[in-house]
């Protein structure tokens, strides 16, 4: 591949810069969350320092130039996922909130007892709960679409199960606890061919690679600022315009009205409509920034050579004896879940963390995930850009060297 400028882009992260248990800090909980480079750090400290006010109708200058950052940042916001307008850009606390927006507003508006809601096995509680609170409100039915040994879905499966009771397709871009990328594509054809909208679950996408919601042509997209080297508290739900404008509020409050009496409130335009009260403004700066810094890299940039540490990594762990890679689907984005024959995962995140080595042991927020590949846990290696070859390889002496500590 052409150089990727690794090195450069480790010097704009200042905390990988640090010792941990005095060995080099490697980071590899990028999934989880990452970490922010100084463009990110700076906007907002910038913002705080000098244009820090409340935003939208203050007439006064801090006001106004603290408005004008919030919206340029919705306006990179569209520009980086091509929406068709910055009416679609909601901003909202991370993907949980995205997804709970959705299915109280669009699900509580069109979803009805015997109702169908599609979702696969491997979704994130995030993709799970607001559903099944859902249904609980409705009397609607969860369906959900099973995978395979390797964590890939089973599309047949899924389109056996896309039946004319359902109302909302609900999916993971790509799973956090195996990296599989699901076939979104063909998922969103089959699901409009019955004139079914689809929800997105983005957050482990939308740092990996170019998302395109109009090729997509998905109806609703959710990804955190966190995990796309922004700020945590602040993400995005990209929803089709003609279905927001049909949507009612997910939380009434001041910003989202036009006017309001005591007998009837007003509400107003898209994308505010859906964004009650004070919102967090430095971060949505913040993640206008990371998403300038992301764009500077390049998304194809990234995504080819996060392909290139995936490849290696799993080479490196296929060769090691006793550990079993949890996730081998043909197209997968930046990580490797594992575990090892005589190791808990709980221990080789405590042994890994001893050698400077951050890795996340647990269910990762996907408890069917785990039941189905009937392991109480995994440990999981995820890549960002700031990655290095040299890295996994401490990962890999690590993990040989605990081998060796317990038998
Ligand atoms: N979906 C997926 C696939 C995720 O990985 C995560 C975060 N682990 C979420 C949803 C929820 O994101 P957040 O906690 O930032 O709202």
């Amino acid at each position: 591949m052409t150089h990727f400028p690794v090195e450069k882009i480790r010097a704009d992260f200042p905390i990988l810069a640090q010792k941990i248990r005095g060995k080099d800090l490697v980071y590899l909980d990028n999934a989880a969350s990452c970490q922010k480079p100084n463009a990110v750090i700076d906007a907002i400290s910038d913002l705080y320092r000098n244009d820090y006010a409340n935003i939208h109708r203050g007439v006064h200058t801090l006001s106004v130039r603290s408005t004008d950052k919030f919206e340029s940042a919705r306006g990179k916001i569209r520009d980086f996922i091509n929406a068709a307008s910055e009416k679609e850009i909601i901003f909202v606390r991370g993907a949980t909130e995205a997804i709970n927006l959705v299915a109280q507003s669009y699900g509580r508006t069109h979803i009805r007892a015997g109702d169908e809601i599609l979702i696969t096995a491997m979704e994130h509680h995030s993709n799970i709960v607001p559903w099944q609170l859902l249904c609980e409100q409705t009397g609607a039915v969860l369906k959900v679409a099973p995978i395979n040994r390797k964590g890939e879905l089973i599309y047949e499966a899924f389109e056996a199960l896309l039946s004319d009771k359902t109302r909302l397709v609900a999916v993971a871009h790509m799973s956090n606890a195996l990296g599989t990328i699901n076939p979104v594509e063909k998922i969103i054809a089959a699901a409009h061919a019955q004139k079914v909208p689809v929800l997105l679950d983005g957050a482990q996408a939308a740092p990996h690679m170019k998302i395109d919601v109009q090729a997509l042509d998905c109806d609703f997209y959710a990804f955190s600022g966190h995990k796309l080297y922004g700020p945590s508290g602040i993400g995005v739900l990209y929803g089709r315009q003609v279905l927001l404008e049909a949507m009612p509020p997910y939380q009434g409050g001041g910003d989202m009205i036009r006017k309001v009496t005591f007998e009837k409130s007003d509400y107003n335009k898209l994308p505010y409509k859906f964004e009650a009260g004070t919102p967090s403004i430095a971060d949505v700066v913040g993640l206008g920034a990371a998403i300038d810094y992301l764009n500077a890299v390049g998304m194809d940039q990234v995504a080819a050579y996060e392909a290139e540490l995936l490849g290696y990594a799993t080479e490196q762990a296929r060769n090691i004896d006793g550990l079993t890679i949890v996730g081998e689907a043909a197209r997968k984005g930046a990580i490797l879940s594992f575990v090892l024959e005589n190791v808990h995962p709980h221990d080789i995140g405590t042994m890994l963390d001893s050698l400077g080595i951050a890795i996340r042991a647990g269910h990762h927020c996907a408890m069917p995930v785990m039941d189905f590949f009937e392991v109480p846990a995994t440990a999981r290696a995820s890549f960002a850009m700031y990655n290095t070859r040299a890295e996994i390889d401490a990962l890999m002496q690590g993990i040989e060297s605990l081998i060796k500590v317990f038998g």
